[in-house]
């Protein structure tokens, strides 16, 4: 990791915002490009319980047209925004899975061309993404001098939950991927997804101290962002027909914004908080229903962070 952290004047944690901020010196924003292939885990193996890529897809975006459409469609649909660069995000599914994954990087190294492109954001599996994909994509990295990011999905360090959620890989092989890019893939930077509130068995969710242990190992890898989430039951899922059939607890507004309190006191302060909540499509959510909009939550989280005098990184200890 090579950025040092930068706190804004008003965030006590190291957020993307003053991240993009401070690098590029303008708002950046995220397009979304859908190259259609879906996910090879959900056809294969049903995927991840929580899982519904279409609550994921921006409302603005053709999946049926070129990605490099799909760019400018999103960039004339934040023409007057606050944004003036963005990342092509490649979000949805599994774009780099072996058999999509030269078409998705040619798709992308079209579109990291434009100027107003400072980089480009895959989601990836640790288990899918593999070492001549991360070979090419860290020599387009190097010679666009422009930014490639990993989304890789983390969720929870037990295996109680993730073979519950159906993640179909363990802890142990995921921290051994990051370990190979980040020793040699060095132009490529790494956010890891993590989701507090999930099942990890019927009807039973994952203790206070277990997603804190999770935050506390997250710490320790060498990744550059985390996106923090909590668990959203979104329709046409097995989690919501698990969810029906045997009711779960979900966690509260309040809990959270004191949750996320002892998660960003937990969290390395080299790495950057890219997300604190999750926001599924409200016309897909089941549940958590919570009544206060995400930016008065945030404001809520920062204002709860300023009143106890906690900052990122102040309960985080490597030893
Ligand atoms: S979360 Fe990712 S890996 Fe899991 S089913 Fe959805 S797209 Fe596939």
């Amino acid at each position: 990791m090579n950025e040092s952290p930068i706190f804004s004047v008003v965030k006590p944690y190291f957020s993307f915002s003053n991240y993009v901020k401070e690098k590029f010196g303008v708002k950046v924003g995220k397009i979304s490009i859908d190259t259609n292939f879906g996910c090879k885990h959900k056809e294969n193996n049903k995927g991840c319980t929580f899982c519904n890529l279409s609550s994921y897809r921006g409302s603005y975006i053709d999946s049926s047209s070129e990605a490099t459409a799909q760019w400018l469609q999103g960039v004339e649909n934040y023409k007057n925004s606050r944004y003036q660069k963005y990342y092509a995000y490649f979000q949805l599914g599994t774009p780099l899975q072996k058999d999509v994954a030269s078409h998705s990087i040619k798709a992308a190294s079209e579109i990291i061309k434009y100027d107003d492109c400072v980089g480009l954001m895959f989601g990836a599996r640790s288990d899918m993404t593999d070492s001549s994909t991360l070979e090419i994509l860290n020599d387009l990295a190097s010679k666009t001098d422009k930014e490639i990011w990993l989304e890789m999905g983390l969720q929870s360090i037990h295996k109680q939950t993730l073979d519950f959620i159906n993640r179909g890989h363990d802890y142990d092989s995921f921290v051994e991927k990051i370990n190979e890019i980040s020793k040699n893939y060095k132009n490529i930077k790494i956010s890891v997804h993590v989701i507090f509130g999930l099942p990890k068995a019927s009807g039973e969710i994952e203790t206070e101290e277990e997603m804190l242990a999770t935050v506390r190992a997250m710490s320790l890898l060498p990744i550059h962002a985390v996106k923090y989430h909590h668990l959203q039951i979104v329709k046409n899922t097995n989690l919501a027909l698990q969810y029906k059939k045997n009711p779960f607890n979900t966690l509260s507004e309040e809990y959270y914004i004191s949750l996320m309190c002892k998660v960003i006191s937990l969290t390395n302060k080299n790495i950057i908080i890219a997300r604190l909540i999750g926001d599924s499509s409200s016309s897909t959510l089941i549940a958590p229903i919570w009544e206060r909009r995400k930016t008065i939550l945030l404001q809520s989280i920062e204002k709860d962070l300023k009143y106890f005098s906690i900052t990122q990184g102040s309960a985080f200890y490597t030893n």
